[in-house]
């Protein structure tokens, strides 16, 4: 019998060790490849990166303000810091919790749209700016578009702000370079007239994950990206094609 007990104890181990090789194999097999698969996308995930971002706007205008990396969770998250993706930490440099990029520019400057997809937004939509100036009462009608990109199976929301004229319709789909309205200083924009662009990946239940399309180089003093290791954060990644 104790012999028969371990005859069985070891056909056991055995196939314990080939469902932990095949697991294994397993890993190994799907590390390399990445994912096709929109479920494998959420929260605290290392999304693919892809060059699929073009200008989003006729003329030269350079960023101005910044996502910050450490917190892109405005108004929700507040340190006091901005953190830029080539890992400086300042106060200064746009305003703490940014969850886009900024483009100064004229009102009425052509945007275009920086991927081909999907317009899943598009219009005037009110905006509280009452976590601006504390004056709770204070609501502005914001020209907006988002387009979505699936790339690979992960959804990206590429989201414009403060549009002065929005000329596409939910709904509609767009080519990258297309004319979608002209940019202005609706909604919370404050006295200088931009642009916030916010690229998003959507998360299982759909909530907007915001990532920088500048990626993320790091510094000395932030040698890695803490929004990766956020519990709710997401890799930041290069996705430009044809930088602003
Ligand atoms: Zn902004």
């Amino acid at each position: 019998m104790r012999s028969y007990g371990l005859a069985r104890l070891l056909s056991k181990s055995i196939f314990l060790i080939f469902l932990i090789s095949c697991g294994i194999f397993t890993i190994l097999g799907s590390g390399g490849g990445g994912s096709d698969s929109a479920d494998d996308v959420d929260e605290g995930s290392n999304a693919p990166s892809f060059r699929f971002l073009s200008k989003p706007f006729i003329g030269n205008y350079k960023p101005w303000q910044w996502v910050d990396h450490e917190y892109p969770m405005w108004p929700i998250v507040k340190n006091g810091t901005i953190v830029t993706y080539w890992g400086e930490r300042s106060s200064t440099i746009g305003y703490d919790g940014h969850v886009g990029t900024d483009y100064k520019m004229p009102i009425g400057t052509t945007l275009v749209a920086a991927t081909s997809g999907e317009v899943i937004h598009a219009g005037f939509f009110e905006q509280d700016c009452s976590v601006f100036d504390d004056n709770w009462n204070v609501h502005e009608m914001s020209g907006q578009v988002a387009i979505q990109k699936i790339v690979n199976g992960v959804v990206y929301n590429i989201f414009y702000d403060h549009m002065s004229r929005v000329d596409v319709d939910q709904g509609d789909k767009v080519v990258a370079g297309q004319p979608i309205g002209l940019s202005g200083r609706t909604g919370c924009a404050g006295p200088f007239p931009h642009l916030h662009l916010n690229v998003s990946i959507v998360g299982k239940r759909g909530n907007w994950i915001t990532v920088d399309p500048y990626g993320w180089q790091g510094s000395a003093e932030i040698p890695d990206d803490p929004w990766a290791t956020h519990p709710k954060g997401a890799v930041s990644h290069y996705l430009w094609k044809e930088e602003p």
